[in-house]
Parts: C-alpha cells; sequence; structure tokens
C-alpha cells in the first residue's frame, strides 16, 4: 500500500511526525481491509438477541392487525359529529379488548369500547368516557366531543403487511425481539457468530494466580478485550499470554488465524520491541505496523494472517480499550454484517479547561453531567496516561480533541463520544 500524502501543514505542530498516520486515513484502510463473514443460521426468536441479521424480515400482518381504540369510550360513526349541540346515542353493546362487538352500529347508535377493541363496523371515532354522560342505555356527549376518527389507532399503523419490519444488517436487541413477536415471527436467520481470538505477547505479563516479581505485571488486557468482544457478541478464544519465544509466536498467529475471523494480539507494536511479533507477521501475513497520529494508542498493527484480520493493538492497558473502541470495533461490527457500526457523538462544553498538544487526536477520558438548566457538560476524569486504567472506569465518555487543537478553555465545545452500556 502507498503512503498517501499526509494532508496537513506539518510547521505548526509540536507533536507532528511526517511518518505518521492519520487517524481517518487508518479508518479507511481498516475499513476496506475488514469485510462481512459469510455464513447464516437460523435461530429460535430468543436466542437472536444480540444478533445481526442476515436477512430482511418482512410481516405477514398488519400491526395492529384491526383497527381498534386507543381510549376507553364510546365508538359512533364520525358523521354524527357536527357543531357543538348535545347529541344523545343508544349503547347497544361492548367492544372488549380481545373479545370483539359482533353486530354493526346504526346511526344513532354506539358501542362501550374499551383499549384495544376492535372498532365495529359502522364506527370509526371514539369519544372518550370522560366526555360522555350515561343514562341508562342512553349517553350524551357535545358534537364537539371528538372529531371524525379520533382516538383510534388504524390497521398496519405500526407496520403493515408485506412491509420490512426490520432490514438486514440490524442488530436484534430487546425493542427488535419485541417487534418481532409482534408480527408472529418465531425464527430468523442471522448472521453465524464471528470468532475472534487474542492473546498478550511481553516477558513481563503474569496470569492470574502466578506469584509477581519486581518488574512483572498481571495480564489485565485479556481481561478488558474479554469484556468488549462479549458484549458485541463474538465467540472468543483466548488464548492467554504467549512467551516471547519464535515458536511459541509463530505456533500462536498459526492457531489463532486457522481458527479465527479475527487476530487480536496486545503489546510489542511499539519501534524498538525486540521481539517475534514482527517477524512472525512478517513471514505469515501482510501487515502494516502503523504510528498513528492520535494519543493514547500511537503503535497500531493492521492486515492479514492467513484468512484473519489482524489487528496488533499497544500494550497499555487504556491504549487496548481506546484502540478497540475506535478502530477494532467497527472493524469487527462491519465483518458481523452490521449496518451501524459507530457510536454517535455529540458537542458538548467543557466545564474545565484540557490541556492538549496539537499533532495528533487525543481521545481522553471524559465525565457527562447533566447541569441544573437541563444541558450536558463534560469534564475530565484527570490523569490521562495510558496506563491509568482507573480512567476508563471513572469515565462515561471519550473527549476527541482534534490533530490541530493546542488546549481548551472551560467553556468551550467538544466532541465527546458517550459509551453505551446497552451493548
Ligand atoms: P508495549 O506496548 O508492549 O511496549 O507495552 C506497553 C506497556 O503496557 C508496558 O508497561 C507493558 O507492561 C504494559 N502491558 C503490555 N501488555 C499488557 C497486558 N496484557 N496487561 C497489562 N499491561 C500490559
Ligand atoms: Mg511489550
Amino acid at each position: 500500500m502507498s503512503q498517501p500524502a499526509i494532508p496537513f501543514d506539518p510547521s505548526c505542530m509540536d507533536e507532528y511526525d511526517p511518518n505518521s498516520l492519520p487517524v481517518d486515513e487508518a479508518l479507511r484502510r481498516i475499513d476496506a481491509g475488514a469485510n462481512p463473514i459469510s455464513g447464516t443460521e437460523r435461530v429460535a426468536l430468543r436466542a437472536s438477541l444480540g444478533r445481526v441479521l442476515a436477512q430482511s424480515v418482512l410481516t405477514p400482518i398488519d400491526v395492529p392487525l384491526h383497527t381498534n381504540s386507543a381510549m376507553d369510550g364510546y365508538a359512533v360513526s364520525g358523521a354524527a359529529l357536527r357543531g357543538a349541540q348535545p347529541i344523545e346515542m343508544r349503547v347497544v353493546g361492548t367492544s372488549w379488548a380481545g373479545r370483539p362487538y359482533a353486530g354493526s352500529v346504526a346511526p344513532g347508535e354506539a358501542v362501550r369500547i374499551m383499549t384495544g377493541g376492535v372498532m365495529p363496523d359502522g364506527t370509526d371515532t371514539v369519544v372518550i368516557q370522560e366526555r360522555a354522560s350515561v343514562n341508562g342505555h342512553t349517553i350524551g356527549f357535545a358534537g364537539d366531543a371528538a372529531r371524525a376518527g379520533d382516538n383510534v389507532r388504524a390497521a398496519g399503523e405500526d407496520m403493515a403487511a408485506g412491509s420490512i419490519v426490520l432490514e438486514t444488517g440490524s442488530r436484534i436487541g430487546p425493542a427488535e425481539l419485541g417487534m418481532l413477536a409482534s408480527v408472529g415471527i418465531v425464527e430468523v436467520t442471522v448472521r453465524r457468530r464471528l470468532r475472534v481470538a487474542f492473546f498478550s505477547t511481553g516477558d513481563e505479563l503474569r496470569s492470574l494466580g502466578e506469584s509477581l516479581e519486581p518488574g512483572s505485571v498481571y495480564d489485565s488486557n485479556r481481561y478488558t478485550l474479554f469484556g468488549m468482544l462479549t458484549r458485541l457478541g463474538a465467540e472468543i478464544i483466548d488464548m492467554g499470554v504467549v512467551p516471547d519465544t519464535r515458536d511459541a509466536v509463530q505456533l500462536a498467529f498459526g492457531e489463532a488465524s486457522a481458527c479465527a475471523d479475527a487476530v487480536i494480539t496486545s503489546g510489542g507494536v511499539s519501534v524498538g520491541e525486540a521481539d517475534f511479533v514482527k517477524e512472525t507477521l512478517e513471514s505469515q501475513g501482510e501487515v502494516n505496523f502503523w504510528k498513528i497520529a492520535m494519543k493514547p494508542g500511537r503503535p497500531l498493527a493492521f492486515g492479514h494472517v492467513s484468512d484473519a484480520v489482524f489487528f496488533g493493538l499497544p500494550g497499555n492497558p487504556v491504549s487496548v480499550m481506546v484502540t478497540y473502541y475506535q478502530f477494532v470495533q467497527p472493524a469487527l461490527r462491519r465483518m458481523m454484517g452490521e449496518r451501524e457500526t459507530r457510536p454517535p457523538r455529540m458537542h458538548v462544553r467543557t466545564s474545565v479547561p484540557l490541556k492538549k498538544r496539537s499533532g495528533r487526536v487525543e481521545f481522553q477520558r471524559g465525565v457527562l453531567k447533566s447541569t441544573p438548566d437541563g444541558t450536558m457538560t463534560v469534564e475530565s476524569t484527570g490523569e490521562q496516561g495510558s496506563g491509568i486504567l482507573s480512567s476508563m472506569h471513572a469515565a462515561n465518555c471519550f473527549i476527541i480533541l482534534p490533530m490541530e487543537n493546542d488546549g481548551v478553555g472551560a467553556g468551550e465545545l467538544v466532541e465527546v463520544e458517550p459509551f453505551h452500556g446497552v451493548m
């Protein structure tokens, strides 16, 4: 791949590195290199929660199936409603939800109707019970107690028979389960689960249960990756900590790429790392090592190992989460066949000044808060080091500060990407 010209003027950027790749360009290349997997399966409705539809679903029925009342009251013909003069009608029966009135309704007649009750033949309007006075089998109401068509839900107004309920590429959540159930769908066709293998590299890493010597650290990246990938609905293959020997690294990449659609590693992608990861990737795959103009997450590797898409994330725990959410998750969602792959962003005012150097995009951790006037502000979680994982716990959003920005004053608008806890 040839390197495109870098589209900005370096002279005024104190952190500018002419060999670094802009975030947008990295995203574009990753998008181009991660394609939807093929393979689908039919699953029962409940089992489709969290899966991605591989076929649009059409409704075989109208929802609602019949025109029905939105209120408790009296079903009448709207033709009778004129002016404000009093109207009297004879109540000839009742339409309960699930127990319709069987007869048809003549002029001058009304049917007592409950919310969800089917509108009887000859009626098209509901006069709500609060506007009617009852006198034995007769009701009275003013001619303007309702306008023709009021308080009625038309057959098919939510979903019309034959129309698309959910498009292919939709992720099934609670609302989607309910929509599918409401049109009687018992099974759907979804993409097969995406298989994602991951492992950690680094001689200093210890798995839980092992003892820590000076200079060693527990491997936490495999746990954040486990959490993020599980929430995304991937089938995960956790390959543990891979020791930094040529044989172990080669074996791990061979096994991972043979069984997974995507392989994710953390650590060992910095310039000057003396390890076998790069050497193995050069021999087994087609992988580019990038310096991305961002913080945290500057080194990142992306490409293919055999048929699997490969992401080599930096080792620092915050960098892993930032690069995962910004680059890996959108690519995996694309591979899963999803149509929407990126969370929404918005602009809010920062209540504190934010320190920033120009020449790189920064993904700072922020806390969105609502203010007494009903708007939102964002503040920093504080110390922004890429090893401070507690900043991700404290945060509920990323604050995205663009390349050229060199600091933000209190009260200025900044772009934020809220974390969404529902996925
Ligand atoms: P690296 O990108 O390999 O140079 O690692 C950068 C920093 O992240 C070092 O301090 C590593 O000890 C730390 N690190 C690397 N991998 C992990 C991991 N799996 N869990 C926790 N920390 C890690
Ligand atoms: Mg390392």
